[in-house]
């Protein structure tokens, strides 16, 4: 009696184990990011206002389910869902982040053409990587953004990592070795780094099959290619199609048949680690996470995600423009701030603006303004980056002429488009021929033109001309060429008591 019941207990105990061995093998993949709660100072599971919850509701608010991982150059593109129930909680410093695991169609795997080429079919079950979707909040502004990460690691790497799956946005295995992309939710990389045993080696960019094309002709003409240079992220996938066949017992039958197939993607891998000299302030990673290469310079190297669009989200905000207007903008901006004038007004308004940022509107049929009332730039879709520059400028001179506003929209108008003729005449002489060409029969642009013969880019007199000439030319030419395309006196009132050169205070606060 006692012998059979101490049996059975321990076939009930071997049944126990058995099923917690099950138990343990389904969960280990939760539980081990449950237990590294304080690795390099990344709190999981806890977040206090980005929650799973949370993180859903405001996704499901924002974006669509389908995220489409793709290039246009490359024609690369990978379908994916999100995973929700395997989401993950993380917090570091001011930011907070929820991953949702991607789920890629056809089961596909990123690796890199070294994986590719060495891997053999045994060791299918190590090749694998991270896919997921990082909704991230910065706890100080409250701003909610999102994007996609892919982890690779490299073939030596995935063979002997252990702990793998614990990569994640806020943290890094200290011997990763690899490659971490950052993609927009439905769109083009944005930025990557690259990782040896650990440390930032390398930025990733986006590449282009030229440039991969001009790599090849460089290395088989013997040139050695120098800090930037073209590498593939290959995914394999399942390429599965419905297939009809003739049986000769059964007739026409229908089955599936899959084939592994793979695409790729380039990618620009430059060894000029990027700095970014204002801190991470345009960045979304933690401080302390910042990897500081030989310790030279102060700025930092970073390891996260830096948005595509910085100097235009700086001094802009509009949540209904689309990333292809962001791109836009950022794209006029970057070539104002490579003139000096551009440069200089650029930095006056976010110095000026101090955080604060002003609306930006694409408007289709109506003209470019700057509108103060509102605190809004309207900017016509077709505008260039002068017209840009141009209403940017009436913005700080909402700053610095605050006090003769009144009754000097005219004497605001000229100096503007004096400005705007000043940052054309420092772009490329194609663009300045493009402008010639475009603006020879407006007399506001002829007679602004002969301006800059008198003014130079300081605002200040050029030789051979004093106050008094200049007095004339602005009442007997300027005034009256304005008028004449539509200036009225009573829309565009012009101050007389502002004599001369005085009229260009703003363009003399931008040479300072
Ligand atoms: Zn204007």
């Amino acid at each position: 009696m006692k012998k059979e019941r101490v049996k059975c207990r321990i076939c009930y105990f071997g049944g126990f184990l058995a099923i917690c061995l099950i138990l343990y093998s389904c969960l280990k993949d939760e539980s081990d990011w449950d237990l590294q709660k304080t690795s390099n100072g990344v709190i999981k599971g806890k977040n206090r206002e980005l929650s799973l919850d949370a993180a859903l509701s405001w996704y499901e608010a924002n974006q669509t389910p389908v995220v489409a991982t793709r290039s246009v150059d490359t024609k690369f593109e990978l379908l994916s869902k999100l995973h929700w129930k395997k989401g993950l909680e993380s917090r570091k410093e001011k930011f907070e982040v929820v991953e949702v695991p991607l789920l890629n169609k056809g089961g596909a795997v990123l690796m890199d053409s070294e994986t590719m080429e060495k891997y053999k079919e045994t060791e299918l079950g190590k090749i694998r990587n991270i896919s997921r979707m990082v909704i991230i909040k910065n706890l100080e502004t409250g701003e909610i953004i999102n994007f996609v990460m892919h982890i690779i690691g490299t073939y030596e790497y995935l063979m002997t990592a252990k702990h793998f799956e614990e990569n994640s946005y806020l943290y890094r295995d200290p011997h990763f070795s690899g490659s971490v992309y950052f993609y927009e939710p439905e769109g083009s990389l944005v930025n990557g780094w690259k990782y040896e045993d650990g440390k930032i080696v390398a930025t990733i960019k986006q590449g282009t099959e030229e440039g991969l094309q001009m790599q090849t002709e460089a290395a088989s003409r013997g040139f050695t290619v120098h800090v930037c240079h073209f590498e593939n992220i290959l995914v394999e996938y399942n390429d599965c199609n419905p297939t009809v066949y003739q049986d000769p017992e059964y007739g026409l039958e229908i089955g599936i048949e899959c084939r592994k197939k793979t695409k790729w993607e380039t990618v620009e891998v430059c060894e000029d680690i990027y700095y970014d000299e204002s801190g991470n302030s345009q960045t979304w990673y933690p401080e302390d996470n910042n990897n500081h290469n030989g310790g030279g310079g102060g700025g930092s190297t970073n390891g996260g995600y830096i948005p595509q669009t910085p100097k235009a989200k700086a001094i802009f905000r509009n949540s209904k423009m689309t990333e292809n207007n962001w791109l836009a903008l950022e794209k006029m901006l970057n070539k104002m701030t490579g003139t000096s004038i551009g440069n200089a007004l650029y930095n006056k308004l976010v110095e000026t603006l101090s955080s604060k940022t002003i609306i930006l509107e694409f408007v289709e049929n109506s003209n470019s303004l700057f509108d103060p009332s509102l605190s809004t730039i309207k900017l016509r879709t077709d505008a260039s980056s002068g017209v840009l520059f141009h209403e940017m400028f009436h913005l700080l001179q909402s700053y610095t002429e605050q006090q003769t506003w009144n009754g000097s929209a005219l004497n605001r108008d000229v100096q503007a488009h004096l400005a705007q003729q000043i940052y054309i005449n420092s772009l490329p002489e194609s663009e300045r021929i493009w402008w010639r060409k475009k603006s020879k029969k407006d007399t506001r642009w002829i007679v602004t033109r002969s301006l800059a013969k008198c003014i130079d880019e300081n605002g200040e007199l050029r030789q051979g001309i004093d106050e008094g000439e200049l007095q004339e030319i602005l009442e007997n030419k300027v005034i009256k060429s304005f008028r004449k395309v539509g200036y009225t006196e009573n829309n565009y009132p012009w101050l007389d008591i502002r004599k001369g050169t005085s009229n260009f205070n703003t363009i003399k606060i931008l040479s300072k």
